[in-house]
């Protein structure tokens, strides 16, 4: 990092920030054990911190409180400011002198501590940040980095670089060229080498003021070498355009999905198809015993019917051929009547009648007895016959 601070980076970055830096010079807020103070940039050299913070110089260097990047003098002794915080908080490092000098006689250090028309150093209540310049701009650290053989993007230095609103990632990509005095372009990107485009919200400052998004800055060639090997790479395995590589990437893991998802349903109708198929199965079985049990019904309707009918004519019959007299059917003799063609009754029962009567008991015809048919054969087969059907 310090070969590339020494390679003349002060004069490009006091081009860039000239004007910025006439109304608000950097200021480094240092601090060593209980003593803090803010210096301009000018001021931060080896020998002045040497001298007020009474730190061995062979030792000193300086570290960022909040990024925890270190700082060393160069070999003229200064600091690389423009690689510094503006405005940041820096703890002295280093031996302290007071722990291993042995006290010394005669005049005190003989370094003046203060160069000539140079105020000391302001107080830090006097040098708060400005709330409108930090509205205006923001200050990212930006890791440079090179693209390894493997790919693997490997930062060797870091750059601040003050990032004004609106101001886009190209503009970005410039100040950090021109912070390392490099022919070669930068294009930002982030940790895997993605290049950051120019959009609204990289325009944002939030987007840079976002500390825990990783800027990186690769030389655009090799950034482009970058994506063509990753490309190469993929197309090798997929024998597809690289420009459609991305996309197709995307389709292939929705075709993936559809088709477990395919696979899963088919698995899911088999089940169903096969449950219904069962259950159809078993359907058709209870309507086959249904429909035997309808048939059974109907032949048994019929035999009711038929009994019914049968019961109807054993019934009519009986009630042509019951005894007028007891009601019962005649079991030896029926007894039918020539004057009115009726059966009157059983032998027995007309035996009786006869007795003390002469009249006939339906049409009152006289002269009854005389008028009687005794009907002996016929009457068995009646008997036989409605018992049957009965
Ligand atoms: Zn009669
Ligand atoms: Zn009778």
């Amino acid at each position: 990092m310090n070969a590339i601070c020494a390679a003349g980076l002060v004069p490009l970055h006091a081009k860039l920030t000239l004007k910025m830096d006439d109304l608000y010079p950097p200021q480094f807020s240092l601090y060593h054990g209980a003593k803090r103070l803010t210096m301009s940039a000018r001021d931060l050299s080896r020998d002045r911190l040497e001298c007020i913070f009474k730190v061995e110089p062979d030792s000193l260097y300086l570290e960022d409180d909040i990024t925890r990047e270190t700082f060393f003098p160069d070999h003229s002794g200064q600091f690389q400011t423009t690689l510094m915080r503006d405005r940041g908080s820096f703890a002295v490092s280093g031996t302290s002198k007071e722990q291993v000098l042995t006290p010394v006689a005669g005049p005190s250090t003989p370094l003046s501590c203060r160069p000539k028309g140079t105020p000391a150093f302001t107080h830090p209540s006097n040098t708060f940040q400005n709330p409108l310049r930090r509205a205006k701009s923001a200050r990212k650290q930006i890791y440079v980095a090179d693209i390894e053989d493997s790919g693997k993007i490997s930062p060797y230095t870091t750059v601040h670089v003050t990032i004004s609103e609106g101001q886009g990632v190209q503009a970005v990509g410039q100040t950090v060229q021109e912070y390392l005095n490099s022919a070669d372009s930068y294009s930002i990107c982030d940790a895997k080498g993605l290049a950051i485009a120019d959009t609204s919200e990289t325009k944002d400052l939030e987007f840079w003021k976002t500390s825990s998004r990783k800027v990186y800055a690769i030389r655009t060639a090799d950034l482009a070498k970058l994506k063509m090997g990753r490309v190469e790479s993929a197309s090798k395995k997929k024998r597809v355009d690289p420009e459609e590589n991305e996309v197709l990437d995307g389709l292939l893991d929705v075709e993936l999905e559809i088709k477990n998802s395919a696979s899963k349903l088919a698995e899911n109708i088999d089940e169903k198809f096969n449950e219904l198929t069962i259950s159809v199965n078993h359907i058709k079985a209870n309507v086959l015993q249904v429909v035997q049990q309808i048939d059974g019904l109907a032949e048994v309707k019929e035999k009711v019917s038929q009994v019914s009918k049968s019961l109807s004519i054993a019934s009519s019959l009986r009630d042509a051929l019951a005894c007028r007299i007891c009601t019962n059917i005649p079991n030896s003799v029926l007894v039918i009547t020539a004057c009115c063609g009726q059966v009157a009754g059983c032998g027995t029962c007309i035996q009786t009648y006869l007795n003390d009567n002469d009249s006939c008991l339906l049409c009152k015809a006289n002269m009854f007895a005389g008028k009687l048919v005794f009907l002996r054969g016929l009457s068995e087969v009646l008997a036989k016959l409605t018992n049957a059907v009965i």
